[in-house]
């Protein structure tokens, strides 16, 4: 008699939509934004109050939006959670680049899986901007314009 071979059929896990609630991603709470392994961090919680002052997004060059996506980690199964309406939020980023000289840059701290999603979808991203005093105010860590070290 032949054994037939009796393995259980292997339970294939569905690739199904996740939903809101069972997105990792989706979890509110007091929110920093880390970059470079966590040299820079900024307090987005106070960064949205800042900029709930009535003033402007503007509208990023599709360029640019590519730019910061490409340098942010993007969750892909996120961005059919985020409203793609909502702006995001610049702030000034001081510190040296790679070539060991002083940059001056912008990052975009808040809004980055809305970037994706508009990107995605080939519609415009705006982004409230900070000024450099503001994006000071509001880091926790890293170099400020000056070069002083923080946190
Ligand atoms: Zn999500």
């Amino acid at each position: 008699m032949v054994m037939k071979n009796q393995k259980k059929p292997e339970k294939k896990s569905i690739a199904k939509k996740s939903s809101r609630e069972e997105c990792p991603h989706c979890v509110s709470g007091p929110e920093t934004y880390g970059y470079l392994k966590r040299g820079w961090v900024y307090d987005v919680d106070l960064a949205r109050k800042i900029v709930s002052d009535g003033r402007d997004p503007v509208e990023l060059e599709a360029d640019d939006v590519e730019y910061c996506v490409d340098n942010s980690r993007i969750y892909e199964q996120h961005l059919d959670h985020v409203d793609p309406q909502y702006p995001g939020i610049l702030a000034h980023l001081w510190g040296p680049g790679e070539n060991g000289a002083w940059e001056h840059g912008h990052l975009l701290i808040d809004g980055n899986h809305r970037a994706a999603r508009c990107l995605r979808d080939g519609i415009p991203f705006r982004a409230y901007l900070l000024t450099e005093d503001e994006s000071e105010a509001i880091l926790l860590r890293g170099t400020d314009r000056s070069g002083n070290a923080r946190g």
